[in-house]
């Protein structure tokens, strides 16, 4: 347990000092941290940053992608039309702008993208990148222990006999529900057990989903953090199994580090600039930072300097802003300062950051902010409204922190803005149409 008023106390100064004072309040907030700040930041980290960190584990990713690319072909026939790569479009959404900044009084970016893995192949999620690469990383490792001959393609994880040596190998891993989804599905699909262990804030058609995929779905009535703990402890009694780290793997943050590269292609194609003259911002939902992470680290060694990351988060659990802000990192978690109230963006739903994501990528990035969960409602109902998209809260956080960069200010941040919508198109149509009733509810009478 951390001592929040020692903590409000060693912070730098009076606007670091405000932006806490509004995490503990509950209050909706940006933070960018200031140059000095910054610096100090630097110097702590960069003797415990994580050495593994170059951007040829973004190759070894891209290249596994590639191997498995026909499989992937073969069964999600969506991502035929790109030679089996799983990858989501970029679309301008300049009405949707608009009708936010209308909504929410503010000014949104006029050049204001969205990039949809709200519609991503296999979990409907970000976390189909992080998650599915990991476990074609032990796929690869577990077929080569069990003597499988890969010399003839991905095909042969198809095979019934290799189903059946795979079938012994299980996977573990903790999930706020979405990081479960990509991860059981496809390693249900290449012949793994998988069991996923998922904390209170998971979805019941999210575990649904994984039942009837063969997936065993272990419940807990506690946080993400002990969620993701109980799965490393039964991981650690069974020789056979292999736990994927929500909290410290490099192997997911490679798979999403991939988007980043991919997106300066698409930014290419629809020939959108970016260079120090033509910033790039970001707009990243986070829970414990990976994908985000990852995505930020890809960005940078595309663009450097040229790209400015925001990682949102929700009132209640604004985890990572939290330990950057007081340096702690995943020293200190949101219950340390009070908060952690269950928030509608599940798989934003996390109280303890990633152990490594802050020290590797917290210096690459721009700014903070956190949202209510009124007001990702009200933006799911914009959005679908506007732009018929289907998201789930936790997508809303990019989207709705937008508007809080846009404007004229010290946040101001001219050039093209995206706003990462991470999740929505596996959401069964009950939960989601309540979800927009909800949201259209708040724009009637907010
Ligand atoms: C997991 C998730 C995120 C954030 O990813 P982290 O690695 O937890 O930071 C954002 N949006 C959705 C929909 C997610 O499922």
């Amino acid at each position: 347990m951390t001592n929040a008023a020692a903590v409000r106390g060693g912070l730098s100064d009076e606007a670091d000092t405000a932006v806490f004072d509004d995490l503990v309040a509950g209050r909706p907030t940006v933070w960018i941290p200031g140059a000095a700040a910054d610096d100090t930041r630097a110097s702590i980290v960069s003797s415990t940053r994580t050495p593994a960190l170059t951007p040829a584990l973004i190759d070894a990713a891209e290249e596994r992608f590639r191997w498995f690319a026909p499989l992937f072909e073969e069964l999600f026939p969506q991502t035929r039309s790109q030679g089996g790569v799983i990858e989501s479009p970029l679309e301008k959404v300049a009405s949707l702008s608009r009708a936010l900044g209308e909504e929410f009084g503010e000014d949104f970016p006029h050049e204001l993208w969205a990039k949809r893995d709200d519609a991503l192949a296999v979990s409907g999620s970000v976390k189909s990148r992080g998650g599915i690469h990991e476990v074609l990383e032990v796929a690869l490792g577990a077929a080569r222990d069990l003597g499988v001959d890969l010399d003839s393609g991905p095909l042969v994880f198809l095979d019934e006999a290799v189903r059946e040596r795979m079938a012994r190998m299980r996977i573990v891993v903790g999930s706020t529900g979405n990081l479960g989804m990509s991860i059981g599905l496809m390693g249900a699909i290449l012949g793994f057990s998988v069991t996923v262990h998922m904390s209170l804030n998971a979805k019941a058609w999210k575990k649904d989903t994984l039942r009837a995929s063969g997936v065993e779905v272990v419940e807990h009535d506690t946080d993400f953090t002990q969620a993701v703990h109980a799965g490393r402890a039964a991981a650690e009694a069974d020789p056979r199994a292999h736990f994927i780290d929500d909290e410290n793997s490099l192997s997911l943050f490679a798979g999403y580090a991939v988007a980043g590269r991919r997106l300066a292609g698409q930014l290419a194609a629809a020939s959108v600039v970016v260079d120090e003259d033509h910033p790039l911002t970001v707009h990243l939902p986070c829970g414990i930072g990976g994908a985000p992470g990852g995505i930020a680290y890809g960005l940078s060694t595309e663009f450097g300097d040229a790209v400015r990351c925001v990682f949102v988060e929700p009132v209640s659990m604004p985890a990572f802003l939290l330990g950057r802000l007081t340096g702690l990192d995943d020293g200190i978690a949101v219950a340390d300062v009070g908060l952690g109230a269950l928030t509608v963006a599940d798989g934003l739903a996390v109280g303890r950051p990633s152990r490594f994501v802050g020290k590797a990528v917290g210096h690459l990035l721009h700014g903070y902010a956190t949202v209510t969960d009124d007001d990702l409602l009200r933006t799911l109902a914009v959005a679908e409204a506007t732009a018929g998209l289907r998201l789930e809260p936790s997508a809303c956080a990019g989207l709705r922190a937008a508007g809080r960069f846009a404007g004229a200010g010290p946040t101001e941040a001219p050039g093209t803005h995206i706003a990462w919508l991470t999740g929505g198109s596996l959401v069964p149509d009950q939960e989601y149409e309540a979800l927009l009733e909800a949201g259209r509810r708040l724009l009637r009478d907010p």
